[in-house]
C-alpha cells in the first residue's frame, strides 16, 4: 500500500498529540503513526508547570483540564539521614502558580479527542526513513512501516520519543545514561489519601523520593535512586518494583511515603533508566533537514528533576505549529521549499531553550541527589537551594508564544496574529 500525506508525525505521545493540534488549529492535515493499537499512557501522571499551562492555552486544551486539578504551592524537602525539613516554594512572583499535576491519561486523551476521527493511525510502527529530491528540487520524505506500508510525506515530524528513529536518520548520537534510574507510580487511597495539596520530598545520598497529590484520592509518586545501587532497571513485573521500593531503595524512608507506595495502583508502575540528550548535540548538530524535524523525548531527553520534558515538547508543539502554520497560510499550503525554512525557524527559536533545560534539569539532580560530603552539602544547601533554585524555577515561568488564528469572514483564510 502506498499514501501521499503533507505532513507525518511519527509517535502519539504528548508532543505528537499537542503538535497534531497545533498543526489542525491553522488548518494543516496531519497523519499521527502510532506503533502500538492504543495510546501508549506509561508515567500514571505528570506534574505541568506555567510552561505547559501556556502552551495548552495556545492549543485549546487547558480549558479541560483545569476544572480537575489544583496547583501545588508548597513543598517541604526531608533530608532522611537527620531529619532536617527545608520548606520550598513554587509559586515564585506573585500571580504564578506551581506546578498542576495531571493524570497522563487525561492530558493525552484530552489532546486525541481535539483530533479528527482517523487522524492516528494506530498499529504504523515506522521502521526507516528515506528522503528523496523531487525534479522541482524539493524533498520529500519516504517511510516505510513495519506492515510494509509506504507513505510518501511533505513534512515529517518524529516525536517517537527517546529511541527515535528520526533523530537517528538525522545524525544525533544516542541519549547518554544520566546514572540514575526513576520509578513512578500512582496510589488510589478510595476513602481519601488526607494529604495537604504539597510536593513531599524524601532525599538521602543517591535517592530522592517524593508523592504529590492530583486529587482528594489519588496521589502521584516517584523514586530516583543511583543506578549503581541495584542496576538501571528494577527487573521484574510491577509488583517486584513496589517490593523493591519498599523492602530496599526507600526501606528507611517515613511510613507516610511508604504508606503511598503500598496503595500503588499495580499496572501504573514503571521503572526507566534515566537518559538525556547531550546539551551541545543540540547545538552543534542539525535537529532539522529539508522538510525533516523532531519534537518532545525525540529532540531533547532529560531527567525528570524539573518535571520539564512533557512541558517542553508541550512548548514544541506550539512554536513548530506556529511557523509551519505561517508558512501554511503565507503559501496558500505546503510548499515542501518553504516549509524547510520554517523548520529551520523553528529549531532556531527551540534549541537554546531545550538545551538550558536539560542543563539545568541534570545539575538540579546531581545537587539534590548527591552525597553527603561537606563540598556536596556546601554545593546543595548554599549553592542551589539559597542561589540557584529561584533561578531555575523562574526560568520554568516561560510563554513559548500563541499560533496563529485563521479568521475567515468571507471564506478565505487570513494570518491573523503570531504571537
Ligand atoms: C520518572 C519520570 C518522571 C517524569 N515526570 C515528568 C513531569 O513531572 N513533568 C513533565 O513534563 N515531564 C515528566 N517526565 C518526562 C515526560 O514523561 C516525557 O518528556 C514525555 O512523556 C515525552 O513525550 P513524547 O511524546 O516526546 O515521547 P513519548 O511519551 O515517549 O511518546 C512517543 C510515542 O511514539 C511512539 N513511537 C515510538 N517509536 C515509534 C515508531 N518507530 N513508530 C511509531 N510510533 C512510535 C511511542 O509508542 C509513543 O506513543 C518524566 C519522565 C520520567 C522518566
Amino acid at each position: 500500500m502506498e499514501m501521499i500525506e503533507e505532513v507525518v508525525i511519527v509517535g502519539a505521545g504528548i508532543a505528537g498529540l499537542a503538535t497534531a493540534v497545533a498543526l489542525k488549529r491553522v488548518g494543516v492535515p496531519v497523519l499521527v503513526l502510532e506503533r502500538w493499537p492504543e495510546l501508549r499512557i506509561t508515567g500514571a501522571a505528570l506534574a505541568l508547570y506555567s510552561n505547559a499551562w501556556f502552551a495548552l492555552e495556545a492549543l485549546g486544551v487547558a480549558h479541560k483540564l483545569l476544572p480537575f486539578y489544583v496547583p501545588t504551592q508548597k513543598g517541604r524537602i526531608t533530608n532522611v539521614v537527620n531529619g532536617t525539613v527545608k520548606e520550598v516554594s513554587y509559586s515564585g512572583i506573585e500571580g504564578r502558580n506551581g506546578p498542576i499535576v495531571v493524570h497522563r491519561r487525561k492530558l493525552l486523551e484530552s489532546l486525541a479527542e481535539e483530533l479528527s476521527p482517523g487522524t492516528i493511525r494506530y498499529c504504523s510502527k515506522l521502521m526507516s526513513i528515506q528522503s528523496h529530491r523531487t525534479p522541482e528540487g524539493s524533498y520529500i520524505a519516504i517511510l516505510k512501516l513495519e506492515d510494509n506500508t509506504i507513505i510518501k510525506a511533505k513534512v515529517l515530524i518524529g516525536c517517537d520519543g527517546v529511541h527515535s528513529v528520526v533523530a537517528q536518520w538525522l545524525g544525533l548520537m544516542s541519549p547518554v545514561p544520566s546514572g540514575r534510574s526513576g520509578v513512578r507510580g500512582l496510589s488510589v487511597f478510595p476513602q481519601g489519601h488526607g494529604f495537604s495539596q504539597s510536593l513531599h520530598q524524601f532525599v538521602k545520598p543517591g535517592l530522592r523520593g517524593g508523592f504529590v497529590p492530583i486529587n482528594d484520592k489519588d496521589l502521584y509518586w516517584f523514586l530516583f535512586y543511583n543506578s549503581e545501587f541495584i542496576g538501571n532497571e528494577i527487573p521484574g513485573d510491577p509488583m517486584m518494583i513496589q517490593k523493591e521500593v519498599m523492602e530496599n531503595l526507600a526501606k528507611d524512608f517515613p511510613p507516610k511515603y511508604l504508606e503511598v507506595v503500598k496503595h500503588s495502583d499495580l499496572p501504573a508502575l514503571t521503572c526507566a533508566a534515566l537518559v538525556l540528550r547531550c546539551p551541545w548535540d543540540l547545538l552543534w548538530k542539525n535537529l532539522s533537514r529539508g522538510n525533516i524535524t523532531m519534537a518532545g523525548d525525540a529532540m531533547h531527553p532529560m531527567t525528570p528533576d524539573l518535571g520539564q520534558g512533557g512541558c517542553s515538547a508541550l512548548e514544541d508543539a506550539v512554536v513548530l505549529g506556529r511557523h509551519i502554520g505561517n508558512s501554511f497560510l503565507q503559501n496558500g499550503g505546503i510548499v515542501p521549499e518553504k516549509v524547510a525554512g520554517a523548520l529551520k525557524e523553528y529549531i532556531g527559536e527551540r534549541k537554546w531553550r531545550v538545551s538550558g533545560l536539560i542543563t539545568k534539569s541534570y545539575l538540579s539532580g546531581w545537587a539534590q541527589q548527591g552525597g553527603s560530603g561537606w563540598l556536596m552539602k556546601i554545593i546543595r544547601d548554599i549553592i542551589f537551594f539559597k542561589l540557584l533554585y529561584k533561578i531555575v524555577f523562574d526560568s520554568i515561568y516561560y510563554d513559548c508564544g500563541k499560533l496563529p488564528t485563521i479568521s475567515s469572514p468571507n471564506g478565505s483564510k487570513k494570518l491573523c496574529k503570531t504571537d
